[in-house]
């Protein structure tokens, strides 16, 4: 099946520039892309379906670095910080989540607006019971999401509804890894929720298993003041909150850190050694007084940062917002720390949003941007009224579609060529 495009794609590149490709066409077949050309004479190509999105924006799927499945009824309704916050809303929430209904009808709801948020990938925790994992990886698998999922890990400082047993839970590692590691799009992630939730027999079974079957890790790290307090009380023999997981050998190049926002220099330094992926989430930062991570920062001095919803803590699952929000943030720690080097801009954030995470999750030749041979993943918009009629130069239609505020619901969302998303 051959497909036509024709639109204003927009198209990241690895060095954090955007390119531009106004009134192009992409030719793609049995959802590879085989042509990208400009002006192209339709009557000479050979297509099945021509989609013509005239002045809408095409982008290439957008890849969430952290979210959490269970988590999405609580968006917004929650407050407070960090640690009551999850006591008071989330840890109830998710113990629902052993009742089957309750969490297919939840998960689904997840999925369906992720997807119509733009978001193709998606790095994600389900909630801690084992068939709350196994239905979320049913249902992204069902809609064909990239999905990247971790059972969250806690075996202690957890309320009793939801506490899992050491033993246990390591058996259900292996059994939803068994079942839906590396099938189809999917991926089982090894997730001790943080370092508060675990215990240290845990974490060294945890670190264990990441060493030998090569599995993504993903965790919390520094994301608020009083859980710094709490991790030093619980750990006073490690010096930082990063060598914890260090000691449990779970930083790797395949270990996604979530926030990030309170590192000294040596941590930094470790993170760097190990080639750690963070996870920038500014929007949850935000709504949980956490703080603000110096993205900027992180990036120059050569980490791997991506960006990261954090719903129910982020408030939206739409990556463009999480984008904006990186950039807006910056801005504020840029004028209060007096640092006119620090702000990030649309156009790193859109990378960050898209190839670059696709860099760091392995998967670039395969979908992150728009090049031939790779798969078509990408999401359609539409701008604002007052920005259609304008005459945009290039460089103003990423910002004109990333504070389109209003307008965060894709119009169509492709997967491997197959439209899985039209309102
Ligand atoms: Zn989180």
């Amino acid at each position: 099946m051959r497909k036509l495009i024709k639109g204003i794609f927009l198209n990241p590149k690895t060095d954090y520039s955007v390119e531009v490709l106004n009134n192009y066409c992409i030719l793609i077949n049995n959802g590879i892309i085989e042509k990208i050309e400009k002006d192209i004479e339709i009557n000479e190509i050979q297509f099945d379906v021509f989609y013509d999105f005239e002045d809408k924006i095409i982008i290439p799927g957008l890849i969430d670095l952290h979210t959490h499945i269970p988590q999405f009824r609580a968006i917004g309704i929650g407050k407070g910080e960090l640690l009551e916050w999850l006591n008071d809303y989330i840890f109830p929430l998710e113990a629902k989540f052993s009742e089957k209904n309750f969490a297919v009808d939840s998960t689904e709801l997840f999925f369906k607006d992720l997807i119509s948020k733009g978001t193709t990938t998606a790095v994600m925790y389900s909630s801690p019971q084992k068939q709350a994992c196994e239905i979320a990886f049913e249902i992204a698998d069902e809609l064909s999401v990239r999905s990247f999922i971790g059972l969250p890990l806690m075996d202690r400082n957890t309320p009793d509804m939801i506490i899992q047993n050491t033993e246990q839970v390591i058996k259900d590692i292996f059994s939803i890894a068994d079942k839906w590691h590396k099938r189809n799009k999917c991926e089982f992630v090894l997730s001790p929720r943080f370092a508060l939730s675990c215990s240290d027999e845990l974490l060294r079974r945890v670190g264990e298993i990441a060493a030998s079957d090569g599995f993504f890790v993903q965790t919390h790290l520094a994301e608020s003041k009083k859980e710094l307090q709490e991790v030093k009380l619980q750990f006073p023999e490690v010096e930082n909150y990063t060598s914890v997981y260090d000691k449990y050998n779970l930083l790797t190049s395949r270990t996604i850190l979530a926030h990030c926002i309170y590192l000294n220099e040596a941590e930094i330094e470790k993170i760097r050694d190990r080639n750690c992926i963070i996870a920038h989430c500014p929007t949850s930062n935000k709504f949980l007084r956490s703080g603000i991570m110096q993205a900027k920062k992180y990036i120059d001095c050569g980490l791997k940062v991506g960006l990261g919803t954090d719903v129910a803590a982020g408030y939206s699952l739409s990556m463009l917002n999480e984008g904006m929000e990186a950039c807006e943030v910056s801005k504020l720690l840029s004028v209060q720390n007096d640092e006119p080097n620090i702000v990030i801009e649309a156009d790193t954030a859109f990378c960050l949003s898209t190839i670059k995470a696709a860099e760091y999750l392995g998967i670039s030749e395969e979908v992150g941007n728009f090049e031939i041979g790779k798969k078509f993943d990408a999401a359609v918009f539409e701008l604002a009224e007052v920005h259609k009629s304008a005459e945009l130069k290039e460089e103003e239609y990423l910002r004109a579609l990333m504070y389109n505020i209003d307008k965060r619901t894709a119009k169509s969302v492709f997967i491997d060529g197959n439209l899985v998303y039209h309102k």
